[in-house]
C-alpha cells in the first residue's frame, strides 16, 4: 500500500525571518512582495487579524499601526537557502521525495511499513526544527491528495501537534467533511463553484459522488481525484494535478547529467515551457527559482541546490526568463555532481494586465509581448518547437531529453541564439 507524507513549512517566509530575528517571535509579521506592495506571507497573528493573502499593504495601514504589525520586504536569497536546508534534512529520513514548492515536499513512505508513522512524522518535525529553526506540519495518508488534506488539518488543529496520519485514524471521514471543496488539491476555483452548484461542498461529498457524473463533467482528472480521496493513489511522486498557486516545470532526466552545457539546454527548455505556461494563463511571475538535484536514491551524495531571483519587473517574456534561469543555474552548478533532475518554480504570480512597469524598465513591453504572441501562434499552428531557442540545443543527437517532450517555441536577442525554422 502506498503511503505519502506532505511536509509543509508553516508560514514559511515569516518563519525564515524569525530564525534570524527572534524578536519577531510571537509578533504579527507580514512579508511583502517588493513590486506591488502586497502581503505574500503572514504570521498566524496576522491571519487572525483577517488580513488576506495578497492584500495591498496600503489598504491595511490602520491595522498595521494599531496592532504593531512588523512589515518586511521579501528576502528570497534567504528563503531559497532555508528551503534547501529543510530539503537536506528531509532527505536523511527518506531519500525518495519530491520537492513540490519552496516550502513543501512529498515523501514516499510506502516502504516504511510497520513503523508508527505519527511518531516518524514527529521525529521529522522535531529534526527539521532543530537543524533549521523552521516549524513544519506533516500530513500522512495513502495518497498525495489525502496527505495534503491531512497536512492542512495538522497545521490548523493544535490537538494534532503538527502531525496527522489519516491512514490510521477513525476520524478519516470527519477530516474529509471539514475540508471544503475549494481547499482540495487540484480543484480549481472554477470546478469548486460548479461542484457547489451540484451540492458537493466538501471532500467527503466529492469522494462519494457519482463517478460517471464527475468523469463527464471534470474529465479523467476528476475521476483521479475521487480515486485519490478513496485512498487509491493515482499520483506518484513527481506527478500532480495542475498546480494553481505556483507554476513549476521540472523533469527527471533520462540518465544522470554532469555537464553544464547539457544542463543549460535542459534549463532553457524548462524556462521556455514555463514562460509559455505563464502566457497561456495570462500571468506574469515576480520571482523565479531554479533547482538542481542529484539522484535521490543515493542519499550519501545527495545534493539539492536552489537559487532564487526576483525579476526586475514581473514578466512572462521568454528571453528574460531564460536569461534569469541560466544565470541561476550557473551559480548553483557544482562540477563533479551527477544530476538526476532539474526544474524551475515561478512565484508571486500576477495577472498580465496588472503588471506594473518598473521605473528602470528598459524593455519595450508592448513590442515584446506582441512578439511572444506571434511565437506562440506559430508554434501552435505549425507544431511545438517550430521556433525555439538555440540554447535549448540544436543538434539532433541531444541525449539528455529522452524524457522531455517539450521542445519549446523560441526567439532571442542574441546572434548566437537565433531562432531556427525547420
Ligand atoms: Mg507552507
Amino acid at each position: 500500500m502506498a503511503v505519502f507524507a506532505l511536509v509543509d513549512c508553516n508560514n514559511f517566509y515569516v518563519s525564515c525571518e524569525r530564525v534570524f530575528d527572534p524578536r519577531l517571535e510571537g509578533k504579527p509579521v507580514i512579508v511583502l512582495s517588493n513590486n506591488d506592495g502586497c502581503a505574500v506571507a503572514r504570521s498566524n497573528e496576522v491571519k487572525q487579524l483577517d488580513i488576506r493573502m495578497g492584500a495591498p499593504v496600503f489598504k491595511e495601514k490602520d491595522k498595521i499601526r494599531r496592532y504593531g504589525i512588523q512589515v518586511l520586504s521579501s528576502n528570497y536569497a534567504l528563503y531559497g537557502d532555508m528551503s534547501q536546508r529543510v530539503v537536506q534534512v528531509l532527505s536523511g529520513f527518506c531519500p525518495d521525495m519530491e520537492v513540490y514548492s519552496i516550502d513543501e515536499s512529498f515523501l514516499d513512505l510506502s516502504h516504511m511499513g510497520g513503523q508508527n508513522l505519527t511518531a516518524l512524522g514527529r521525529r521529522i518535525g522535531a529534526t527539521v526544527k532543530k537543524h533549521t529553526g523552521i516549524p513544519v506540519s506533516v500530513g500522512i495518508a495513502q495518497t498525495k491528495t489525502l496527505a495534503k488534506i491531512a497536512g492542512r488539518i495538522a497545521k490548523k488543529s493544535a490537538r494534532t501537534q503538527g502531525v496527522l496520519d489519516l491512514s490510521e485514524t477513525r476520524y478519516h471521514d470527519r477530516a474529509l467533511e471539514i475540508t471544503e471543496v475549494e481547499d482540495i488539491w487540484g480543484v480549481g476555483r472554477r470546478y469548486a463553484k460548479f461542484l457547489r452548484v451540484y451540492g458537493i461542498t466538501n471532500a467527503r461529498e466529492l469522494r462519494d459522488a457519482d463517478a460517471a457524473f464527475i468523469r463527464k463533467k471534470m474529465g479523467i482528472n476528476g475521476l483521479r481525484l475521487i480515486e485519490e480521496l478513496k485512498g487509491r493513489s493515482c499520483y506518484p511522486l513527481d506527478s500532480n494535478p495542475l498546480p494553481k498557486k505556483n507554476i513549476t516545470v521540472s523533469r527527471s532526466f533520462g540518465r544522470v547529467v554532469g555537464c553544464l552545457d547539457e544542463l543549460r539546454e535542459a534549463m532553457t527548455s524548462y524556462a521556455t515551457r514555463g514562460s509559455e505556461k505563464l502566457r497561456s494563463e495570462k500571468l506574469v511571475a515576480g520571482v523565479m527559482a531554479v533547482f538542481l538535484m542529484t539522484d535521490r536514491f543515493r542519499p550519501e551524495r545527495f545534493y539539492y541546490h536552489t537559487e532564487t531571483v526576483r525579476l526586475s519587473v514581473p514578466t512572462n517574456n521568454s528571453p528574460e526568463i531564460i536569461r534569469g534561469a541560466l544565470s541561476c543555474l550557473e551559480s548553483i552548478y557544482k562540477e563533479g555532481c551527477l544530476y538526476k533532475k532539474a526544474g524551475i518554480f515561478f512565484h508571486e504570480l500576477g495577472s498580465e494586465s496588472m503588471a506594473q512597469r518598473g521605473l528602470f524598465d528598459t524593455v519595450d513591453r508592448e513590442r515584446s509581448s506582441r512578439l511572444m504572441d506571434s511565437l506562440d501562434r506559430i508554434n501552435a499552428s505549425m507544431g511545438k518547437d517550430t521556433l525555439r531557442y538555440a540554447s535549448s540545443g540544436l543538434s539532433a543527437t541531444r541525449t539528455w531529453p529522452t524524457v522531455f517532450n517539450h521542445r519549446s517555441p523560441a526567439w532571442t536577442t542574441r546572434w548566437d541564439q537565433l531562432p531556427l525554422v525547420r
